[in-house]
């Protein structure tokens, strides 16, 4: 059939395409790039035999037989000078395809004019044999849009420079949507990416320029030698931002949040957000808030308000972050997510993330990876994210490219999601406020992330107290010598035409003004308007305020009915069937309660009280250890059933999500997801309880510390699977320990659920009590399905979370000799061990939350053994890890006076556990023994 397509069309063709080499050469286009050849052309090679699952050389093999074929009716294969005209014309369409390939790499991107980049050949014209003679000649511009068909090659020739070759380096042939390509050549080509601004938006690009560096220039001399990570060089970053939000309105966004480290940061702060400078001043002064524990310095801070444009105001967040460089985007971008949900809209396009990088970090650091992987997953995706590069061209000290990373750019990572990616000269603001639209554009077209390189330099050291000279010479001697971005911006716009001296004079003059008076810098700043989430009912409580924890045994049943029924041509796997069917038997009271049961009917209780639900992690739908089965698989076709999304109309929303494997970038999400939705219990679940570690710079910076620090509450929840049972060094601890050395300030809860019953109400506690603090949870393995780890409906029903069990067995307690104090699984052991014995004269005692701890339910479980002179803390975990050192002080607290405490558990271990199931059976049974042998 394409034989037939392809002899029609070469009839009918208006170019003389007789040659066989010509259309070979027309193919080569095409397969480059579809978007390179004319639609004419495009429409044929379209038509030619697609083999599926075959490389695009073996297709380009059919085709070579095709024109071979074509080529044997000699009266065709006649070369005249028509060929030639064709060959050449072949030839401007390479040429155009090669600028769209590879212009970027000789663009003019760097403002100190110091990169040594090769010429690229290809963009020459002696490379496609086109010479001087041609120059005035017309040829076909194929999908070139410039608006013209044809063009003269001298004409085009500097088309193409100016567009790709300019002060904006676009790369985007990595995209293989032919859409997206060609909405971009579009957006580039037409305009030869020469913006033509109106006077009113050039003269905002210079207000920016102007603030930007005058902020600078106000500080360095006010407070000479303070650290403030100044954002000269990269001046261009304020007027590009604000060009961003103003896009962003006036297409309908509502809120957007900006994640950045710290260059430039206290100038966004001032200049974009709308923070008074007088209040700033005060930090650089030394001001302290009163209502924080710890503080933070001020280049972390964040800030909020409403900010004015065209299309209405727009609520700005800069989120709060550490020093650790790129951790923060995930946090932006998963509270983006939950503004999202917030506002009902699954495409991105009410909520807007702006994700400000470093360059030696982007390149870096593994978590951008982890975002740009997450971007379009179900779980995480946000309709896309605009991902700023402040690219200063020296990471602290480190400049050189073969030290900082092994890609051309530092933003070759972003191409693994074909996000398009916009390089720009700093020193060309117009070019910056072009990318800064396009973005705007693409992104909500295409709701994918796409990144600006912003190329600029740096004009101090890392902080001002550096000396950049030292390691990075010839950089900084120009520098020195090179004009900041205002002043070359003004000299454009003077000599343009475009703005007065005395203009230039007032703008500057007005802006200094606002400083000294410590006032508001932006003009679009607006005050928050009544925000759709409301903190207050979450702040100022102890851990003990009241709150509805009734549930009743009848309303447990209604539930447990609902989340236990799916429809019956739903066919569930027989394993998954069996559990279904216990649970309909712990309904009917036949059997008590297990864990995965109380768990899901926690859930079905906080959805049913309207509250939303987000659950993410490694394999939460199912649960790793086969307990949870919150998502049901039909087993004939694939499709699935969420009973917890069943359960009434107006019920709360129940979100799990499988997560992508990462746990760092993960939980920086959920974190940020958290600390923007008080009003969602929000869940993340590691595989293994030790997976954990992957995020600890989440844990320390962010979740344990992150109210103290910066007032911003969190209620996220984490699950962590925690046991020894012989499954070796990694997935046998979940590092307690480490949480536990973090607790302070009632910063967290560290739990450790021992029952069903405890799960439920401690999931039904995290929700329901208006308090938003994370919560740690050390959560079971063999537990979820312990014969002995089962409640009744009516321990459930009792609605409390003990943060302290007694002992449960008959035993007197004004003859107990000694009392051991556990917590987690080890309880069952020492349980069992215990009855077998017959032993009467020892009481287990429990601690089901170890911080905060629960110091006075232990004065009164103690009370009753304060003739007990013999306390044991007893636990699985070697004893440099897990509860003993880090919560000693606490036990040691809580037993009588002139008590002793004497530790049973395994002897220091630099692992977290033994690799031998044998090994470990053995060590397991020695530390219950010791427990529980009086000598
Ligand atoms: P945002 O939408 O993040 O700009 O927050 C708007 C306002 O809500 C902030 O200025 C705070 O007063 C409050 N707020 C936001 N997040 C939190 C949080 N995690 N904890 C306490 N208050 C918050």
């Amino acid at each position: 059939m394409h034989e037939g397509v392809m002899q029609n069309w070469l009839d009918s063709s208006h170019l003389s395409a007789n040659s066989m080499v010509y259309v070979e050469q027309m193919y080569e286009l095409f397969l480059d790039d579809p978007t390179s050849v004319s639609d004419e052309w495009r429409e044929i090679f379209d038509h030619l035999p697609k083999v599926e699952g075959v490389s695009v050389e073996t297709k380009h093999s059919d085709v070579r037989d095709l024109f071979a074929q074509l080529a044997k009716n000699k009266d065709r294969m006649v070369v005249s000078g028509a060929d030639q005209a064709d060959a050449k014309q072949v030839k401007v369409l390479q040429l155009i395809n090669a600028f769209r390939f590879r212009g970027h790499q000789n663009a003019n991107l760097d403002p100190l004019g110091l990169w040594q980049r090769e010429i690229v050949r290809e963009l020459s014209l002696a490379h496609h044999e086109l010479d001087d003679e041609d120059m005035s000649r017309e040829f076909n511009v194929g999908s070139f849009a410039v608006g013209q068909d044809k063009m003269q090659l001298g004409e085009l020739y500097s088309a193409l420079q100016n567009t790709y070759c300019g002060s904006v380096g676009a790369e985007y042939m990595h995209i293989t949507d032919t859409d997206e390509k060609r909405w971009i050549q579009q957006r580039f080509e037409s305009i030869q990416s020469q913006p033509a601004f109106s006077t009113d938006i050039k003269k905002r690009i210079l207000k920016g320029l102007i603030a930007a560096d005058g902020l600078e220039k106000y500080l360095g001399a006010k407070f000479p030698g303070a650290k403030r990570f100044s954002l000269e060089g990269g001046d261009a970053l304020v007027p590009m931002v604000k060009e961003i939000i103003h896009r962003a309105g006036e297409q309908g966004q509502k809120e957007v949040v900006i994640g950045m480290a710290h260059r430039g940061r206290l100038n966004v702060l001032v200049n974009v957000l709308g923070k008074k400078s007088g209040e700033l001043f005060d930090e650089f002064g030394g001001k302290v808030d009163p209502s924080l524990t710890a503080g933070d310095v001020k280049y972390h801070q964040g800030f909020s308000s409403d900010f004015a444009t065209a299309g209405g105001n727009v609520h700005l967040a800069l989120a709060f972050n550490p020093s650790h460089l790129e951790i923060v985007n995930p946090v932006v971008i998963g509270s983006v997510r939950a503004r999202l949900d917030r506002h009902n809209c699954d495409n991105g396009s009410k909520a807007l993330p702006i994700t400000v990088h470093g360059d030696s970090a982007i390149a870096g650091q593994g978590v951008v990876q982890e975002t740009f992987n997450m971007s379009q997953t179900r779980g995480y995706k946000v309709g896309g994210t605009i991902r700023i590069v402040v690219n200063n061209q020296v990471g602290f000290t480190t400049s050189k490219q073969e030290d900082t990373r092994s890609t051309e750019y530092c933003t070759d990572i972003a191409k693994m999601v074909q996000a398009p990616i916009f390089h720009v000269n700093a020193d060309d603001p117009e070019a910056v406020a072009l990318v800064s639209q396009i973005a705007v554009d693409y992104r909500n077209t295409f709701r994918r992330d796409v990144v600006i390189d912003l190329v600029c330099y740096r004009r101090h050291g890392h902080n001002e107290a550096d000396e950049p000279n030292a390691t990075q010479p010839i950089m900084y001697q120009k520098i020195k010598k090179h004009p900041v971005p205002r002043q070359l911006y003004i000299d454009r716009l003077t000599k343009d035409g475009a703005i007065s001296a005395d203009e230039v004079k007032q703008l500057t003059d007005s802006y200094r003004g606002l400083l000294d008076q410590g006032e508001r810098t932006v003009e679009e700043w607006r005050p928050m308007e009544a925000h759709s989430v409301d903190w207050t009912p979450y702040l100022n409580h102890d851990w003990d305020i009241a709150y509805d924890k009734a549930v009743s045994v009848e309303k447990l049943k209604d539930l447990g009915k609902k989340i236990t029924t799916y429809p019956a041509e739903h066919k569930l796997h027989s394993r998954v069937k069996k559990q279904y069917d216990e649970r309909v038997k712990m309904l009917n009271g036949e059997k008590l309660l297990d864990w995965g049961f109380a768990e899901t009917l926690a859930y079905a209780d906080i959805v049913e009280r309207g509250t939303d639900i987000r659950i993410t992690g490694q394999d939460s739908g199912r649960g790793t250890f086969f307990h949870r089965h919150a998502v049901l698989h039909n087993q004939e076709d694939a499709s699935t059933y969420v009973p917890l999304e069943n359960i009434s109309k107006e019920q709360g929303k129940f979100e799990i999500y499988d997560a992508v494997l990462s746990e760092v970038g993960v939980l920086a999400f959920e974190y940020g997801y958290a600390t923007a939705e008080p009003d969602s219990l929000v869940i993340w679940e590691a595989q293994f309880g030790d997976f954990a570690n992957v995020a600890q710079v989440v844990i320390d910076q962010f979740i344990c510390s992150g109210e103290q620090k910066w007032g911003r509450l969190c209620g996220l929840t984490m699950l962590l699977p925690h046991g020894y049972e012989g499954q070796g060094p990694e997935h046998s601890s979940a590092r307690m320990e480490r949480f536990l050395q973090l607790c302070a300030d009632h910063n967290m809860q560290v739990c450790v659920p021992t029952t069903p019953a405890q799960v439920f109400n401690m999931i039904r506690r995290q929700s329901i009590r208006p308090m938003r603090r994370p919560l740690v949870v050390m959560t079971p393995k063999s537990l979820l399905r312990h014969p002995l780890a089962v409640s009744s409906m009516e321990e459930l029903a009792d609605g409390t979370y003990h943060n302290v069990i007694d002992e449960i067995d008959d035993i007197d307690a004004s003859k107990v000799k000694r009392v051991i104090l556990c917590s987690g699984k080890v309880y069952y052991d020492l349980l069992e061990q215990r009855r077998k014995d017959n032993q009467t004269d020892i009481a287990i005692v429990r601690i089901e939350q170890l911080y905060p701890f629960p110091h006075a339910e232990m004065d009164v479980v103690v009370e009753k053994y304060k003739h007990v002179k013999d306390f044991i803390w007893c636990q699985e975990e070697p004893q440099n890890q897990g509860a003993w050192y880090c919560s000693q002080h606490h036990f040691w607290k809580s037993i009588p006076n002139g008590a002793n405490l004497t530790y049973a558990g395994r002897k220091a271990s630099a692992s977290p556990a033994v690799g031998y199931a044998s090994v470990h059976a053995k060590e397991q049974q020695a530390l219950v023994n010791d427990a529980l042998t009086i000598k």
